[in-house]
């Protein structure tokens, strides 16, 4: 089997990076359009949503419900939003991203729990690490074993990427 694999182009990996620092300390969120070709996906675009963790689910007893600092909320108007834009430039929504500020690129349970109902098997969760405000390492996950655990697929960043290219 073909290991899967996460293809940013170089300005949809600066957007997700311009985006992660805007909002540090808080996370950002958005959504990748681009092309799935079986396990390969290209993110042509990133598609920066808002995050609207509204702080009304206390996650523990010493949960501050407000803080979007290792949280976060995907709107499903935001997802609608999105998919409408995708389809007008002749592209899916392929996976969303997140970033994690002062924190490892790692999926946390938090992450798996709100990841159930988003997407297919090829779906990518992105996440984009920030330290003191800098963008750092970028890791991409596939929910796997009905939802179970995270698995890593590979990330690259097109070099020299034909746009014009059709399909
Ligand atoms: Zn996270």
């Amino acid at each position: 089997m073909k290991r899967a694999s996460l293809t940013l182009v170089p300005s949809a990996a600066a957007a997700i990076a311009a985006h992660a620092e805007a909002t540090y300390p808080d996370e950002c969120v958005g959504l990748l359009l681009g092309r799935l070709e079986g396990t390969r996906k290209l993110v042509v675009e990133a598609f920066p949503v808002e995050n609207r963790w509204n702080g009304q689910v206390q996650l523990s007893p010493n949960d501050d419900p407000t803080s979007r600092r290792d949280r976060f909320y995907l709107d499903p108007r935001d997802y609608l939003r999105a998919d409408r834009a995708a389809m007008a430039r002749g592209l899916e929504i392929v996976g969303c991203y997140h970033s994690h500020p002062d924190a490892p690129a790692t999926p946390s349970e938090r992450d798996r729990v709100g990841a159930q109902a988003i997407g297919g098997s090829a779906f990518a969760f992105v996440i984009q690490a920030v330290r003191q405000g800098h963008a750092a390492e970028v890791t991409s996950w596939l929910l796997v074993d009905s939802g179970a655990r995270f698995e890593a697929e590979v990330v690259a960043i097109a070099d020299d990427l034909n746009e014009s290219e059709p399909g």
